[in-house]
């Protein structure tokens, strides 16, 4: 296998780095990443009917209906060439078996599910500490703040609290998290192509974790 069709997912609570790793992980084997919190939050920013349906159920911290979520993967998936590593999604049973039919139909297969674990109480002191800016860039005001308060290192914007990083929102969605997406790690564990690393380490290490399980693929040939 080529490491630029790799197809994986990568899972994990919110707030434990996948969008760090997903950039990472993408970079180093060439493959495209696909956020689909990500494709929400753009589809809000630029005002489109889709954005508009999500918005209210992203603000409360609950999941988009598995019907929207499906068909949005599924037309961002048609159009991809290459492999691809699925950060946010699936994120629900539904959602796991729904890909699995579409990659089914596809005639695809997954090549590796990467688990982060996370501790929920990390995750609520990670996540109320999260800022943003609109150029892309992620900060953590304990772990990697801004040279500027307040102010983005790469291009000086000033930085965001996403709307759902607050402390009763983060609670909520680790709830959410707990009911519908943990059970998709026994789901795929028992499907053979699972690897759990801890997501509490360092990020360099994490990132040699998660390698280390891509790499160990027959045949995927390892970037440095
Ligand atoms: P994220 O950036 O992945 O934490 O996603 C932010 C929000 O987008 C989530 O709290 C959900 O409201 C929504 N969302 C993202 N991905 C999904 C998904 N696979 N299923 C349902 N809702 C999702």
């Amino acid at each position: 296998m080529s490491a630029t069709e790799l197809r994986l997912v990568l899972l994990g609570c919110p707030g434990a780095g996948k969008g760090t790793q997903a950039k990472v992980l993408c970079e180093r084997y060439g493959i495209t990443h696909l956020s689909t919190g990500d494709c929400f939050r753009a589809e809000g920013a630029a005002g489109t009917a889709l954005g508009k349906k999500v918005a209210d159920y992203m603000k409360r911290g609950v999941l988009v209906p598995d019907a929207v979520v499906n068909e949005v993967v599924a037309s961002k998936l048609d159009a991809l060439k290459g492999g691809w590593l699925l950060d946010g999604f699936p994120r629900t049973l539904d959602q796991a078996q729904e890909l699995d039919r579409y990659l089914r139909a596809n005639g695809q297969k997954l090549d590796l599910v990467l688990a982060l674990a996370m501790k929920p109480e990390e995750i609520v002191r990670r996540l109320t500490s999260r800022r943003s800016c609109s150029c892309g860039e992620v900060y953590n005001l304990l772990s990697r703040p801004p040279r500027a308060e307040g102010v983005c290192d790469k291009c000086a914007k000033p930085l965001l609290q996403r709307e759902d990083d607050t402390e009763a929102t983060v609670r909520k969605r680790l709830m959410v998290y707990e009911d519908l997406t943990s059970p998709l790690v026994a789901y795929y564990r028992s499907g053979g192509v699972f690897t759990e690393v801890d997501g509490s380490l360092p990020v360099s290490d994490v990132t040699k974790g998660l390698c280390a399980a891509v790499d160990a693929l027959a045949g995927s040939p390892s970037k440095s």
